[in-house]
């Protein structure tokens, strides 16, 4: 039986990293597989959707080349070749994954892995990918479980992944429906939407609470709930699906019924609510690891309560979040290998990929009022930068959020273009513990959207250059 310091069940973002970080510490690890290298971001989440984003992107730009003096000829579409160029951008970081695991000495096995007892597990063929040559059970002194999560079945909605579908087969159409309904106005809805307005169909978005994004701040909202208006999406809140029903006419033909009695008949709907973790089917029952409503319980270490057993990611339950992930990751593989590292959420930027972007870290305005915590607020508009005008995106502002009485940054919340780029400078801030101060004293280079941070900055102090009629 080969041994190994640690084996990672699952290679998406946060079981790659993992390998990589335990490998880097000089230890011997397997990496166990049994689909694609890269996992739900690469294959059908973060990276997918935005490469559709991006061409839906540059499908309004072009639509939008006579302002900037430029004619082009009939604009057309082809969301086939869209989807082909996804698969290429998806396939080249894939294979990158593949080339880094092995130049770092990580030996990866494709199969389903099965924990044995806490030092074993059993890797078993063939994998989705048609590989049989499994390596059958192998020691481990610790074992990270990175098995992530999937789109729920819900079973009212009927999903039968052709007419209702979840994101992964959204990502993958061939023909651009006529008329799209998403189920869910949360984050992965509002990006769908996004993409699928621009490309062209007519999009409904049905949203149970009373507001689509309901984690952002209102003012937030409010500007990409305007762009989606512009784009056709029709938004309804506050509203419940009661079913969804698919064939019978075949296409143009599912049907939603809402709570309310209103039925919306669309060639698609695509729900996008419910993820479900990726816990059966490992052996953790029998191991007595700690679970919790299908979610793996783990500590701040990463650990769970099986001493050896260290779990992280999507299918802990936390921020499902590539990012936290990757970062849950490298704390497990230094953890097993003896360390005693501690999982940090104080500052964890998020982004959302509509029209325009939304990007948070830390402290939003209402969590502030929601917790009746006294803040310092300063707001800048994107459309009194001169960058932003440039590029014809003055939609928007940055807002930052301050303790009064120490002037630490708190948190950002950013809507306007490239804000989930934007977001890294506050994150710093926010983590390192830095002072309004520190920005405003920060040189940002002219003419660039950074300067909508600084000068937001600015506004906390009452002291923005290009804004006016702010009272010290
Ligand atoms: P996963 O990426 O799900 O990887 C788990 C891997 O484990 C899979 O490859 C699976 O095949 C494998 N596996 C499962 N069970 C076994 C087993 N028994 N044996 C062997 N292998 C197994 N996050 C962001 O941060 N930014 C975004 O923009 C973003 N966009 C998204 C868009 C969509 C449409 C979706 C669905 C998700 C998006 N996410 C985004 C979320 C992000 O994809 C996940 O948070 C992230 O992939 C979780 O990483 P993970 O490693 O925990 O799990």
């Amino acid at each position: 039986m080969s041994e190994f310091d640690i084996v990672v069940i699952g290679g998406g973002p946060g079981g790659y990293v993992a390998a990589i970080r335990g490998a880097q510490k000089g230890a011997r690890v397997a990496l166990v597989e049994r689909d694609k290298l890269g996992g739900t971001c690469l294959n059908r989440g973060c990276i997918p959707t935005k490469a559709l984003y991006y061409s839906a992107k540059t499908l309004s730009t072009v639509r939008k080349a006579e302002a900037f003096g430029v004619t082009t000829g009939k604009v057309s579409f082809d969301l086939s070749k869209a989807v082909g160029r996804k698969d290429d951008v998806v396939g080249r970081l894939v294979g990158g994954v593949g080339q880094l695991l092995k130049g770092n000495g990580v030996e990866v096995m494709t199969g389903e892995g099965f924990l044995e007892a806490a030092g074993k597990v059993r890797v078993t063929g063939p994998d989705k990918a048609g590989t049989t040559d499994t390596p059958g059970t192998i020691g481990a002194k610790s074992v990270i479980i990175a098995t992530g999560s999937e789109p729920a079945m819900i079973p009212a909605f009927n999903i039968d992944r052709e007419n209702v579908l979840t994101s992964t087969e959204a990502l993958n159409l061939k023909k651009l429906p006529e008329s799209l309904l998403i189920i869910g106005g949360g984050v992965m809805g509002c990006e769908f939407a996004t993409i699928f307005s621009k490309f062209g169909s007519k999009v409904t978005v049905v949203e149970l609470l009373p507001t689509i994004l309901s984690t952002e701040d209102k003012q937030v909202v409010r500007v990409v709930a305007k762009s989606l208006k512009e784009a056709g999406v029709e938004v309804l809140t506050g509203v419940t699906v009661e079913d969804v029903e698919a064939g019978g006419g075949g296409e143009g033909e599912v049907k939603t019924r809402l709570q309310d009695g209103r039925v919306f008949t669309t060639e698609k709907v695509l729900v996008t609510i419910g993820r479900s973790f990726n816990s059966d089917g490992l052996g953790l029952e029998d191991l007595n690891v700690g679970m919790e409503r299908g979610r793996i319980v783990v500590d701040e270490h990463m650990a769970t309560s099986v001493p050896g057993v260290y779990a992280i990611g999507d299918v802990t339950g936390g921020m499902l979040l590539a990012h936290i992930a990757s970062v849950e990751g490298g704390v497990a593989a230094a953890n097993a290998l003896g360390g005693s590292e501690t999982m940090d959420y104080s500052a964890v930027p998020a982004g959302v990929f509509t029209d325009p972007e939304i990007a948070s870290v830390g402290m939003k305005e209402k969590d502030a009022k929601e917790k009746g915590v006294e803040v310092k607020v300063g707001r800048f508009p994107y459309a009194a930068s001169g960058k932003a005008l440039a590029m014809a995106e003055a939609d928007g502002f940055v807002q930052m959020i301050a303790d009064p009485g120490t002037d630490k940054v708190l948190g950002c919340s950013i809507v306007g273009a490239h804000a989930t780029d934007l977001i890294g400078e506050v994150a710093l801030a926010v983590k390192a513990g830095l002072k309004v101060k520190d920005i405003i004293g920060t040189v940002h280079a002219h003419p660039t959207l950074p300067e909508v941070v600084m000068e937001a900055a600015e506004d906390v102090h009452g002291e923005a250059v290009h804004k006016i009629g702010r009272k010290r």
